[in-house]
């Protein structure tokens, strides 16, 4: 007796085939990108694109086992496979419902650099007027601790934050005593130049594990042209600063970010061997922000997307070499990318997210109590633009920001899901919404994606990585390392 059925009687279970919930996307060489509700991709040929839009396929014929995987294609009585999908969804979704986490206390706009891309707008050093008090500080705490977050993070921005150091000694006290009496864990992080980095500043950060964030633009000529200050170094005191917090705190307890402007456009490997040099573990090679300082000293206009996009390449494909040659050193854009195409958990990462961070991920604190949905909200109002601002420290309270009618139809504007192009786009289960960058740009939150320069950046992104997937098995290794 067979052991098994002939391979006809399982035929007969065979349902109707079914398109998913996809949308496909036409890149070069004849080739498309087709991706499902949550972001599983497949490239296929224009042929096979018709194929699979046609239901031109059975099982057996190879397109058909591939389309099944990916959730393309499904037989139509299969509930489990949409209950699948939903599922998936919702774990992707989950960052929506948990609080903010993130609350940036910009303690002063003083600083004592005068960066013409600067994002803050800053104010020069010697004017008191522009630091957060006591009293504007405690109240901003009372709303970062009625988040219901699990936990909060809390960083300090300026301006140069530490020339508003008392305070932030004082917050860091009140946040940690708060933090006992709530039992809800609470995290610091000073954003700082290093140019006022001393003892009290590292014996404090140590004290309260305080973690550093500062900019590095590149080699010291890129770095003290773009970030001018008194005196001209601007490099000498930032990898000064750098070295000895990793001496003092320990090497995880610093990162850097740079900047690029159109000075840095044929620097790209310049700049990466700067970080390869200081061991600061990877590089996030970040375009320019069309905020603050940035407009009004027409950095932004200086390059294009597509410029960057060059330079990017530049960049990875080095970054590749170093990876080759047995260092680990990742590049923070494309990991982010990564890890939303690779992983269904939330993305910790504000910037990739629809609905958008705004209010939900990060909530800004102003030195005068003003509330913003974000940092680059912020910067636009002090360029005279309140469109995300949202109230402030003394009369609202949490719930009233978060549910005031002006957050949530921000929140409901950044949907890329139900968007005029972004809801048909193959990427966006990855992309994210930046509804300031669209308000700044085109005058709306929502934009009009084939003139956005960000919409730009993220397709040539998420091809360019696709691309490296499927053709490049060496460098394929790489990325998922990083991931
Ligand atoms: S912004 Fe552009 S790339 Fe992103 S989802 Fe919308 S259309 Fe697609």
């Amino acid at each position: 007796m067979a052991r098994f059925q002939a391979v006809e009687a399982f035929h007969r279970l065979a349902d109707e085939t079914v398109l998913l919930p996809m949308s496909f996307e036409r890149i070069e060489g004849g080739r498309a990108v087709i991706s499902n509700f949550v972001g599983d991709f497949l490239t296929v040929t224009d042929e096979e694109l018709r194929r699979i839009v046609e239901l031109d396929v059975a099982p057996g014929d190879g397109l058909y086992e591939r389309a099944y995987e990916k959730l393309l294609i499904s037989g139509r009585s299969q509930i489990s496979r949409l209950q699948l999908i939903a599922a998936r969804y919702r774990t992707r979704m989950a960052f929506a419902n948990a609080g903010t986490g993130l609350h940036l206390f910009v303690v002063t706009l003083r600083c004592e650099h005068s960066c013409p891309y600067c994002q803050v707008s800053r104010r020069s050093a010697d004017k008191n007027l522009f630091d957060m008090d006591e009293v504007t500080a405690q109240k901003a705490l009372d709303m970062a601790f009625s988040s219901p977050s699990p936990q909060i993070k809390i960083e300090f921005q300026g301006g140069e934050p530490l020339l508003n150091f008392e305070l932030i000694k004082k917050i860091v006290f009140w946040g940690e005593e708060r933090s006992a009496e709530l039992g809800k864990p609470v995290t610091f992080v000073i954003t700082t130049n290093l140019a006022l980095l001393n003892d009290e500043v590292l014996q404090f950060s140590k004290e309260h594990q305080i973690l550093i964030s500062t900019s590095l633009d590149g080699p010291k000529d890129l770095h003290n042209k773009n970030r001018p200050r008194p005196g001209g170094n601007s490099y000498e005191l930032a990898v000064a600063g750098i070295d000895r917090i990793r001496e003092f705190l320990g090497p995880d307890k610093v990162g850097a970010l740079m900047t690029t402007t159109q000075s840095s456009l044929d620097r790209a490997k310049d700049i990466i061997d700067e970080y390869v040099d200081r061991d600061l573990g990877g590089i996030f090679l970040r375009p320019l922000s069309p905020y603050g300082f940035a407009i009004k000293t027409k950095q932004f206009a200086r390059y294009k997307t597509d410029e960057w996009f060059e330079f990017y390449k530049t960049g990875l494909n080095y970054i590749f070499e170093i990876n080759k040659a047995g260092k680990h050193f990742p590049e923070f854009y494309a990991t982010n990318i990564l890890r939303r195409m690779f992983s269904d958990r939330p993305t910790g990462y504000v910037d990739l997210r629809s609905p958008a961070g705004i209010g939900l991920g990060a909530l800004v604190y102003n030195y005068d109590g003003r509330v913003f949905a974000s940092d680059e909200g912020r910067m636009l109002a002090e360029m005279g633009d309140r469109t995300f601002d949202l109230g402030d420290v003394f009369t609202s309270s949490y719930e009233d920001i978060i549910l005031s009618d002006k957050l949530v139809d921000l929140v409901a504007n950044s949907l890329t899901q139900c968007a005029p192009q972004c809801r048909t786009c193959a990427f966006e289960p990855h992309c994210g919404a930046d509804p300031v960058y669209h308000h700044a740009t085109q005058g709306d939150e929502v934009g009009i994606k084939p003139l956005s320069e960000f919409c730009r950046r993220q397709k040539n992104m998420m091809a360019l990585l696709l691309d490296i997937l499927d053709n490049s098995p060496d460098e394929a290794a790489i990325l998922r390392s990083w991931i």
